[in-house]
């Protein structure tokens, strides 16, 4: 029996073709003072595959001084091969919601400091053009866990809206969201019985502090976690000393304090 549930529970790895798209914004709207959502269309998006709350596409912005959008050509092998003396600005944004019937996807971007992707949403228009690639994959986690813990910062609050939509009706889900204050907390929507808690960067509280005081869902768990490097660094640790399957815990470095435009999975 337990075997089953392993196996049942087992994350599966969908690959999608891989493919650029160009295509033009279509609404822009400020969720929060701190987060824009920007929707873009085009017939390129036919085809368009998202299986995972935390798929994402690479997303390609114009260059500041010329206004061209530059990308790489991929060659055989699926390795990008970037064009000769121009620069490409790419960055990594969830799908937040994908309309097959409009062809439109629609991604929420964080603003901070600074960063070319912010700069863009800062003076973005309708009819603007943006490109797209990917995503290359999704890694679909199964709806059968008896609950599911979801952290993050405001870069992990498109998979977290996402992933909350998806949930099935009563499952348990602990949500801890880290934000500078109460004006960019989200709305979820949502049918899980979910344990919310908002952390508040203004008060000097960290996603940590939060998750040591929070009870986790009872039975197996699915966890999955996303925000600063060294954040995601301490948050492994701890939660495998809290008792959580490694098998059933994602941690990611959504971006990196210092560094621009970084990911990476953090591993034992
Ligand atoms: C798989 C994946 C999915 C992601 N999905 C989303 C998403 O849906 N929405 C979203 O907003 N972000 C998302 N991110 C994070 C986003 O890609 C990064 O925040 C990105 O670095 C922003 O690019 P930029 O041009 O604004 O800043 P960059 O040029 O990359 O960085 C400039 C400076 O800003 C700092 N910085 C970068 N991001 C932040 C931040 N959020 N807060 C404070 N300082 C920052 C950097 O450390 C650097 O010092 C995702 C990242 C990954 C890996």
């Amino acid at each position: 029996m337990e075997e089953l549930q392993t196996i049942l529970r087992q994350p599966t790895r969908v690959r999608h073709e891989l493919k650029r798209r160009s295509l033009s914004v279509v609404s822009v709207q400020a969720l929060t003072p701190h987060m824009i959502r920007v929707v873009v269309g085009g017939e390129d998006l036919a085809g368009f595959r998202s299986l995972s709350h935390d798929d994402h596409v690479k997303v390609f912005f114009p260059d500041p001084v010329t206004g061209v959008i530059n990308t790489p050509e991929f060659s055989g092998n699926g390795a990008p091969v970037f064009p000769a003396g121009k620069t490409v600005i790419a960055r990594d944004y969830t799908p937040r919601a994908f309309d097959a019937a409009r062809n439109e996807l629609t991604l929420d971007f964080a603003v901070h400091e600074a960063g070319p992707a912010t700069a863009w949403t800062q003076s973005v228009t309708v009819g603007d053009p943006l490109m797209i690639g990917g995503p290359k994959g999704s890694t679909v986690v199964p709806l059968a866990f008896d609950g599911y813990v979801l952290i993050g910062d405001d870069t992990a609050l498109p998979a977290i809206a996402r992933r909350l939509e998806e949930l099935p009706a009563g499952v348990k889900a602990l949500v801890i969201a880290e934000v500078e204050d109460e004006t960019a907390q989200l709305t979820f929507t949502t049918e899980a019985d979910i344990d919310l808690h908002w952390v508040h960067r203004t008060t000097g509280e960290k996603i940590e502090s939060a998750l040591e005081t929070a009870a986790l869902p009872d039975g197996d768990i699915y966890v999955w976690a996303a925000c600063e490097g060294s954040a995601a660094r301490r948050l492994r640790p701890h939660l495998i000393a809290r008792g959580v399957n490694p098998k059933w815990l994602k941690v990611s470095a959504y971006w990196q304090r210092g560094t621009a435009d970084t990911h990476s999975t953090i591993e034992d």
